[in-house]
């Protein structure tokens, strides 16, 4: 207890050191006489803005915060700290969404990448409507792609829940959410990438043209290059959506017809453009920030009902979206209806509302934006996103969600929906298991300083369940606290992580905040 406190007190008095002065700094003076100096902040202001993020778990201080305005601020900074005599780390932040410290470099220069499409004259969101993609920034928020696309007409295929995230923060990880069973994650809708790596060398990089750093980039949590531009493919954009909640009492039948809408291609079962499918355990639930408008008040009652049902313990649905474009099938689809008859949820728990695509894809933003007003949403956030094979879902579901969590006064949003692992590149970085189907979990929560370390040992139970059960399952966002966890993580591609990272950042400068090899080396 007494080195406890020792050592807290003395990591108080080296966050006050670092906030208030820069003479502490290790980065070496001749950084400051580059011409991107100006471009360099140390102030208190800069570096506690990059010091923590989402997830609100760590606290991290860097010594300096580089503000590019072009790629090239960005090689510079890189090749000097790549040719010091003592390199120092460094890691581009996007929106700052992570949850366990992924963007954060101590002792280092955190990139604060949104900084590149500031300003009048910025052109980063380039599309081309005869070859139908579009070259972007890896510092643009999806929402400002989003926008941009649709005034050609097109859109990207391939999303996440919610678009106040960079192109080049989800690319690092891989982008999935309801579209991914259809299209992939957004890792396998990218042609192309500008990269700029470990050793401050520029590369275009693709499947045919310098493969190996393509492939490790995609889901590579920023250990290999920094993205500067992606190409992505686009289709022709719907303008409206069908978007349904199917409500079911049991696992079984819920996730039957889950697989049933993500099976064979050319199939009428494969209506959808979007399933995922999610766990209600808390009625306080339905109204919750992934889409609060959802329901109408008479819907919310009768749900309301059904969750606190007892013996029920909760509901499971599945949320799916049909696009289309044309206004008269707003009142009736004949194959929506078709569809619904082929489904067993609960007789007349099927909800459909019919919104644009725009307001489809963001419904997250409101929910955002009530939190803020109340000041819930900078809070701790300890998430928890694996990818668990079907064979095991059952077991998953009795152990996880009818055991752990069923006793916890704090579960959360409970993701669960299934995707076709022949949808993903196996040689890009993100880890899936190793089965045709599997589902993403995600456990969504927001704690309070009361319940934080309750809901911390809830998610070490899960994983510990899911080890002691021979379930093998890949986190998604991973995090891991040794080394032996990470090659566990990347299993047999573990040397291949090694020799990537020997290939293109040496000296490991890049994104330390993962700690992949911080205790390796
Ligand atoms: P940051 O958190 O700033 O960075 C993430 C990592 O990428 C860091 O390691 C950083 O160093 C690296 N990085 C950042 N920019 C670059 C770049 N240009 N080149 C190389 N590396 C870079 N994920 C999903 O897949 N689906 C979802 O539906 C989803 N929903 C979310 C909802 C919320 C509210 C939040 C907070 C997160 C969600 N996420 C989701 C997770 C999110 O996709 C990741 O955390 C993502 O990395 C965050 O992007 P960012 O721009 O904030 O990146």
């Amino acid at each position: 207890l007494k080195n406890s406190f020792k050592f807290s007190l003395i990591y108080t008095l080296i966050l006050i050191l670092q906030t208030l002065s820069i003479s502490l700094a290790s980065l070496p003076q001749d950084l400051f006489h580059l011409k991107i100096a100006s471009k360099i902040r140390t102030d208190e202001q800069s570096l506690l803005s990059v010091s923590t993020d989402y997830g609100n778990l760590t606290t991290s201080i860097p010594d300096a915060v580089l503000y590019p305005s072009s790629p090239h601020d960005i090689f510079s900074l890189i090749r000097f700290s790549y040719t010091s005599s003592n390199p120092f780390p460094i890691a581009p932040r996007g929106n700052g969404h992570s949850i366990n410290g992924q963007a954060s470099a101590q002792d280092g220069v955190v990139i604060n990448m949104m900084s590149l499409g500031y300003g009048y004259h910025s052109n980063r969101i380039n599309v081309s409507i005869v070859n139908q993609y579009v070259d972007v920034g890896g510092e643009q928020l999806w929402i400002d792609l989003l926008h941009e696309t649709l005034k050609y007409g097109l859109t990207p295929r391939s999303w996440t829940d919610y678009l106040h995230l960079t192109v080049g923060g989800t690319l690092s990880v891989g982008g999935i959410s309801g579209q991914t069973s259809r299209y992939g994650p957004q890792i396998s809708n990218v042609l192309e990438l500008d990269v700029i790596t470990g050793q401050g060398e520029m590369i275009t990089c693709s499947k045919d043209q310098n493969s190996d750093l393509f492939l490790a980039v995609l889901g590579g949590m920023g250990q290999f290059g920094i993205i500067t531009r992606a190409r992505i493919i686009l289709s022709p954009a719907p303008q409206k959506v069908h978007w349904i909640r199917l409500v079911y009492t049991d696992v079984l039948t819920f996730t039957r017809d889950q697989e049933r809408l993500i099976s064979a291609e050319g199939s009428p079962l494969r209506l959808f453009n979007y399933v995922e499918g999610s766990f209600l355990v808390d009625r306080g639930l339905l109204g919750s920030w992934r889409s609060p408008e959802f329901f109408t008040d008479s819907d919310y009652d009768r749900m309301s009902q059904l969750v606190t049902e007892d013996g029920l313990g909760g509901v499971y649905y599945i949320e799916g979206a049909v696009y289309y474009t044309d206004e008269i099938t707003v009142q009736v689809n004949p194959e929506l209806e078709l569809l619904l008859g082929e489904l067993s949820y609960v007789p007349d728990y099927a909800f459909i509302r019919n919104v644009s695509y725009v307001e489809f894809l963001d419904r997250v933003h409101d929910g955002e934006l009530k939190l803020r007003e109340l000041g819930e949403w900078e809070v701790p956030h300890p998430w928890l996103n694996l990818f668990v094979p079907k064979s095991r879902i059952l077991d998953f579901d009795a152990g996880v969600i009818k055991g752990i969590l069923s006793n916890s006064s704090a579960a959360g949003i409970i993701l669960m929906y299934p995707m076709n692992r022949n949808k993903w590149d196996d040689r890009m970085s993100t880890m899936i298991p190793d089965e045709e189907i599997f589902y993403t979990f995600g456990l969504l929560r927001t704690a309070s300083r009361e319940n934080l370390q309750v809901m911390i040992d809830e998610n070490d139970k899960i994983l510990q369940f899911c080890n002691i059960a021979g379930i093998k399952y890949k986190q998604y966002l991973p995090h891991y606290a040794t080394t032996k966890g990470w090659m566990k993580h990347f299993g047999k591609k573990w040397n291949n992580f090694l020799a990537m990272k020997a290939k293109y950042d040496p000296e490991l400068i890049l994104s330390p905040g993962s700690t992949i090899l911080s205790s390796y080396i």
